[in-house]
């Protein structure tokens, strides 16, 4: 029988984005991606939290994210978008595409939710809480704080893609919705890695706590 963790009361596992697309060979490849598969399955193997999430970003054909929506612009090149900056990205997960699926590298068992988030062709959604803003200058809640609530959880540890951009928004905005929330820091990967600092110093200053997995045995 294989070891597993003390099972932690009130902890959630948010696994974010690890899907086809986000990973090498994928249409926005994060490099090492595939460097957290095993270790993110063998957390999901040992059960300790209460509740976990895997989320997928998912997006209609021709959303506003992506370069091609844009005639000429590049991918990466970043636009003001309803007063706010947006990087726009090559085109990917999009609905229904193998690119879009949850990695096949993942259990589905241990996940109690799946959260779809980018679905709005006019807004983009980096976090698994709320959209970016939409062309009302709002940032729509898509009901996981809600759901994790009326499971009474308290303590949200996330992983997964990409680090500085759909992780560290979703770790912010776990933290304002009042949860006490820990990033698993070698359990994520950056799309640039020379954002590492700022990202670390964003997450601390909205209460985020960060940790590695090995603080968790
Ligand atoms: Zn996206």
């Amino acid at each position: 029988m294989e070891a597993s963790a003390v099972r932690r009361e009130h902890t959630a596992l948010l696994v974010v984005d690890i899907q086809p697309d986000f990973l090498p060979g994928g249409a926005l490849a994060v490099a090492g991606g595939d460097e957290i598969l095993a270790p993110i399955r063998d957390l999901l193997g040992r059960g300790g939290f209460e509740v976990c999430v895997a989320t997928q970003d998912w997006h209609p054909r021709g959303h506003i994210s992506f370069a091609s929506s844009h005639p000429g612009h590049q991918p990466f090149d970043v636009i003001e978008l309803y007063g706010h900056e947006q990087v726009l990205w090559p085109d990917h997960c999009v609905q229904g595409t193998p690119g879009a699926a949850l990695h096949e590298a993942l259990p589905r068992e241990p996940f109690a939710l799946i959260v779809r988030k980018g679905a709005d062709p006019l807004t983009d959604s980096y976090s698994t809480f709320r959209n970016n803003w939409n062309p009302r200058g709002e940032r729509p809640a898509l009901g996981l704080a809600g759901y994790l609530r009326e499971r009474g959880i308290t303590d949200v540890y996330l992983c997964g893609l990409a680090r500085d951009y759909c992780v560290k928004w979703s770790g912010e905005d776990a933290a304002a919705a009042g949860f006490r929330v820990t990033v698993l820091w070698d359990l994520t990967r950056p799309v640039d890695p020379r954002s590492d600092a700022d990202v670390r110093r964003d997450l601390e200053r909205a209460g985020v706590h960060i940790d590695d997995s090995g603080g968790l045995r």
